[in-house]
């Protein structure tokens, strides 16, 4: 099966095993609870229903056709059960189903995640969709009516949450499907008795791209200037659609080669660095575990996590997606929290992002401060850069290392030294340990 980029990476490492992955484990359970760490709530979780996606754009580690092997492989949206009781535990301000692919590939998982997902602060709901279901008006119609009659239909005993509807549109998008199945979403959302629906457009910011263009002409309406990031569609119904637009990833299906061949071009603005500068905490940190990364970034009182479709729960680049919970082996958020808690790259990436990350295991590995300056996305970093049973193992050491300085948690000193030796033995470079 064409798997995302992001599976390929994570998973065939994952399968191996590993005696520096065993001599971490022995770490984090020979040390005690820490005793302060990051938050134990999720303000934000987005899941994904599915991992593939029909649309197949260019730039997309996602773009993986449909296939037979999701029949056979533990799915969260055949089995909305577990995952719906998990994320109902977390404290959440904001659920969103989004992709990893393309959620409305199952239409039935999404009406039931509107209709349950609750926490008791939960103030919106959202769908990030590529319209790719509003094949024809009918259909489009058809679509949104039942998501808007589950949201509706709400228990009464559930947190009265907005509902939003957001469309990934960007020029590769519109080079598969074009803008028509997004103006068909816009159009139905903007009947009478759908005006309560948010709705805005979330694209890619390029040079002579003419994609918001065509929507905004196809709609009738008119496209004000970017700022920010953002710009408007003034409709002539009187609405008012925000786009907003993020960087391109140019790391996995797309590259510089690539791109260099295509009429549109990258500009400065849409390069990682530059983007990220947004996401930037009052610490001068950017720590995605802690972000919203919407049109109006919001730093987080909680945690940022994500849910994929084989329900692997992860925070938000703030923990080694090797060590994840499954939504089929714990039941309530608190257990899953604090079994990612125990871990000391956890609590480091919550901390401090991984960025952070990168530069302290680069004294010895070089090349992770190379992999986070040069990949041109904010996210799947930890994946990069943890890579390796070593660094994984050397992750966990330095960042226990000053936990344990910081008076956060003990480690049991002889425990210590067989790791470092563990890693020394394999040849890792331990710079200043003689
Ligand atoms: S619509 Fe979104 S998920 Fe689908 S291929 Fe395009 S970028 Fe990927």
């Amino acid at each position: 099966m064409p798997d995302s980029v992001f599976k390929q990476t994570t998973h065939s490492s994952a399968q191996q095993t590993s005696e520096l992955d065993l001599v971490r484990q022995e770490i984090i359970d020979g040390i005690p609870r820490y005793s302060e760490h990051g938050p134990t709530h999720a303000s934000t979780c987005y899941v994904w229903p599915s991992s593939e996606c029909p649309v197949g754009c260019g730039h997309c580690n996602y773009a993986s056709p449909l296939s037979l092997d999701r029949l056979t492989r533990y799915s969260v949206a055949r089995d909305p059960g577990p995952v719906l009781r998990l994320m109902n535990s977390m404290g959440l301000w904001k659920a969103v189903l989004s992709g990893g692919g393309e959620p409305m590939v199952e239409p039935e998982f999404c009406e039931r995640f509107v209709n349950e997902i609750d926490s008791p602060g939960l103030e919106e709901i959202e769908l990030i969709t590529s319209a790719h279901f509003a094949a024809d008006p009918a259909e489009t119609r058809l679509r949104l009516e039942r998501l808007v009659e589950a949201w509706r239909s709400r228990s009464p005993d559930l947190a009265r949450a907005h509902f939003s509807v957001r469309i990934s549109l960007d020029w590769f998008h519109a080079q598969r499907i074009g803008v028509e199945p997004a103006a068909r979403v816009i159009r139905v959302l903007g009947d009478p008795g759908m005006r309560d629906v948010g709705c805005y457009v979330r694209s890619v910011l390029l040079d002579n791209d003419s994609t918001m263009a065509d929507l905004s002409a196809m709609l009738g309406g008119h496209l004000t200037e970017l700022r920010d990031y953002q710009q408007e569609i003034v409709l002539p119904d009187g609405r008012t659609i925000l786009v907003y637009y993020k960087n391109l990833i140019v790391d996995g299906r797309m590259n510089e080669r690539k791109l260099s061949r295509l009429p549109i071009g990258l500009p400065t603005a849409s390069r990682a660095d530059v983007f990220g500068k947004r996401f930037v905490d009052g610490n001068g940190r950017q720590v995605p575990a802690r972000t919203y990364n919407g049109p109006q970034v919001r730093h987080l009182d909680g945690l940022a996590c994500l849910i994929d479709d084989d329900g692997r729960v992860r925070i938000l680049e703030g923990n080694d997606p090797h060590r994840c919970v499954n939504v089929r082996d714990i039941d309530h958020w608190p257990e899953a929290v604090a079994y990612l808690y125990a871990d000391p790259i956890t609590v480091y990436l919550v901390d401090n992002g991984p960025q952070a990350l990168a530069a302290l295991i680069s004294d010895a590995f070089p090349e992770a401060a190379t992999v986070a300056a040069d990949t041109n996305q904010l996210y799947h970093l930890t994946e990069l850069l943890l890579t390796t049973p070593e660094r994984r193992l050397y992750a966990t050491l330095r960042a226990l290392e000053l936990h344990v300085e910081e008076g956060r948690v003990t480690v049991e000193p002889k425990l210590l030294a067989r790791a470092w030796q563990a890693l020394a033995d394999e040849g890792v470079p331990l710079p200043g340990r003689g």
